[in-house]
């Protein structure tokens, strides 16, 4: 194998013949040689690659050797956009490269990404759409697409969810077009593929699935799984392997049911349904706090009492309505039975989702409520969350499959892989291998701590100090900055006080969407991006646009929100110390993340500052200084003035 590797990625191997700029990187090859040996000696393998080493690269050159021949090897990454970025960008490299070698690689992603036909069919029949102009677009894309992949539409349209694939009226190999259907036409493709590309959300579905029926899963059958963007898995499958009910389930498949003509349930019985939703969520609404536990709002037991008599009323009446819609006569009309037998299925996991919510007890796990506003929507979700995940993942996942490999550029802490490893699951004899940057961080960074602020603090002259400090930063770097906060409440503050003295454009997170304001600041000369959590990582802006990251202060998460909470209790009640062994590896990851947004390339020069006197005077604050990429450091704003003047 390793032959095989330089033969790929060495001196003058492939890469280097059919890339003019490619360069040879020693640390892409020392990963390649480590996943290889994984997969080789069947054991799970754990890298950190610096930002530049080419992890994607470095992974998929043994992969595809590894897979031709077996079982389909699976690469699952965070999110779909990063599933896009590997289909469309390294896997056609690979193909350039391994043009001896042919390989298959599918794309998977979550049923309701592709157009339904059946369901295209039936909107056809909707008066409501005839004559609509984006409709027609959409009829016209259809007699084009090949994968009726939404990503691939190019305009958005409103009522996607009334003509995508769904579990629920989906009649598989009975539905009359099954042979032309997208989504099948996807799976199929994937049965014949060595590399299938999923996001960890399809991919932890997938697992919940075929654990409990391996005949319905969804992806074929593997023995090899490689996690990018690995540092995301514990939250990513918490999510899946939960419950999550939201204010606009249940409206939601009452207006479907509400638009159609030859279903006898009144609208005022609809209403009633509705009214009772609206009860329920009313009850969750009124705190103030933007996340709690159940418990929290159980304390008042006047409230609990309402709120259980709310969610009994509401299970009751979708019982009730659906037993009404058994009721119906469907005879000679398929296509009002399969609608209605989607209906019910719907009605029966909303169902399920408010016993376990409110009925059942339910073991190491939690719930809590999640509101979120947008504008006048205040979105309310119910969730019941497992506290730990590790040992589901142990027997379901790292037990199951011959080798798994997981990587990011922010997967260690202190130079360990202990923390990730307890949070998963994961046992001994492992291949672990921590890989650096190739850039010269020492001449291309400078890293600014002040040592005369206070500490942070919720203080109101606090913000001032931080707003002055950035202020006086841009003024040298002229704007072209990301400023990183670790909560909404100070990144608003700090922008009300800025937003009339910079006389850069400031772009704040949740004005546009994230994409939208990250190709503004691109093309911008000096503008400068507020953002919290979603800027942290993930985001890639090279050149001069971007020139300095300003990280309001060390990213612990919010202590009692319920997530974090639930978990440090169970640390603590398994003698674990909740602060070093969670919230400290947590914001060491998080830190070298918000770190890395600085460097993307060899020519990129930049400021990062952390506004956080914390990392100088804190005994755990030189552990995370300790771990970030080596380059120098300062106190002096002098410097930081001198640094932009000579390098950017
Ligand atoms: S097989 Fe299912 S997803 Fe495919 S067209 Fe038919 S109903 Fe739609």
């Amino acid at each position: 194998m390793d032959e095989w590797i330089d033969e790929v990625i060495g001196v003058g191997g492939a890469f280097a013949r059919i890339c003019g700029d490619y360069e040879y990187r020693p640390q892409q090859i020392e990963m390649a040689i480590a996943v290889a040996e994984a997969l080789n000696e069947r054991r799970h393998c754990l890298v950190e690659a610096g930002t530049g080493v080419g992890k994607t690269i470095a992974y998929l050159t043994p992969a595809i050797k590894h897979s031709l021949g077996g079982k389909p090897i699976i690469v699952s990454t965070h999110t779909i956009a990063l599933q896009e970025q590997l289909v469309r960008k390294d896997i056609p490299l690979m193909h350039l490269a391994l043009e001896d070698t042919p390989f298959r690689a599918a794309l998977v992603k979550g049923r309701a990404n592709y157009l339904c036909l059946w369901e295209l069919d039936r909107a056809r029949e909707d008066i409501t759409l005839q004559g609509d102009p984006l409709f027609e677009k959409v009829l016209a894309w259809v007699g084009t697409t090949e994968t009726g992949d939404i990503s691939e539409m190019g305009f958005s349209f409103p009522a996607w969810s009334e003509i995508c694939s769904n579990q629920d009226t989906c009649r598989h190999q009975q539905c009359e077009h099954y042979d032309r259907c997208f989504y099948y036409a996807m799976r199929r493709q994937a049965q014949s593929a060595d590399i299938i590309v999923v996001n960890h959300s399809l991919f932890f579905s997938d697992l919940g699935i075929r654990t409990l029926d391996p005949r319905s899963a969804i992806l074929p059958d593997y023995d090899v799984v490689i996690f990018d963007e690995a540092h995301n898995l514990e939250d990513v499958a918490a999510k899946t392997f939960g419950v999550e009910f939201s204010n606009y389930r249940v409206p939601a498949i009452l207006n479907r049911i509400r638009k159609r003509r030859d279903i006898a349930v009144t609208a005022s019985e609809l209403e009633i349904i509705d009214s009772a939703n609206k009860r329920l969520f009313a009850l969750f609404k009124d705190t103030d706090k933007p996340e709690f536990f159940f418990e929290e709002i159980f304390a008042s037991p006047k409230r609990r009492i309402e709120i259980m008599e709310a969610a009994e009323e509401l299970a009751s009446l979708v019982d009730g309505l659906n037993i009404q819609l058994s009721e119906q006569d469907t005879e000679g009309n398929e296509t009002l039975a399969r609608r209605i037998e989607g209906f019910r299925r719907t009605l029966t996991g909303i169902r399920e989702d408010l016993n376990l919510l409110f009925f059942r007890d339910v073991d190491n796990y939690f719930r809590w409520c999640e509101k979120t506003s947008s504008g006048k929507f205040v979105s309310c979700i119910l969730r019941l969350t497992p506290i730990d995940v590790s040992q589901a993942l142990e027997s379901s996942l790292w037990n199951t499959v011959s080798s798994a490999v997981l990587t990011s550029a922010t997967l260690s802490n202190s130079g360990k892989f202990n923390y990730i490893k307890s949070r998963l699951g994961i046992q001994s004899n492992t291949i672990e291998l921590i890989l650096g940057s190739p850039f010269d961080y020492e001449s291309q960074a400078l890293l600014y701590v002040p040592n005369d602020m206070d500490f942070p603090s919720e203080a109101p002259d606090y913000a001032e100090q931080v707003a002055d400090r950035i202020e006086q930063i841009l003024g040298y770097s002229n704007g072209r900055a990301f400023l990183l906060f670790t909560s909404y409440r100070m990144l608003n503050a700090v922008y009300d006080i800025l937003k009339d003295r910079l006389p850069y454009k400031l772009l704040k997170q949740g004005s546009k969407a994230n994409e939208k304001l990250v190709e503004e600041f691109r093309k911008s000369g000096n503008e400068c991006i507020f953002g919290v959590h979603s800027f942290w990582e993930g985001v890639d802006v090279k050149g001069s646009a971007l020139s300095c990251v300003i990280i309001d202060k060390l990213p612990f998460s919010v202590p009692d929100s319920p997530v974090n909470k639930a978990r440090c209790d169970a640390i603590m009640s398994s003698g674990g110390d909740w602060f070093l062994d969670y919230a400290v590896p947590q914001a060491q990851i998080r830190l070298k993340q918000g770190f890395g947004r600085l460097i993307r390339t060899k020519m990129d020069r930049g400021v990062v500052a952390i506004l956080d006197s914390r990392l100088l005077k804190k005994s755990y604050g030189k552990e995370f200084l300790r771990y970030l990429p080596r380059c120098r450091g300062t106190s002096d704003l002098e410097e930081v003035r001198e640094f932009f003047t000579r390098n950017c």
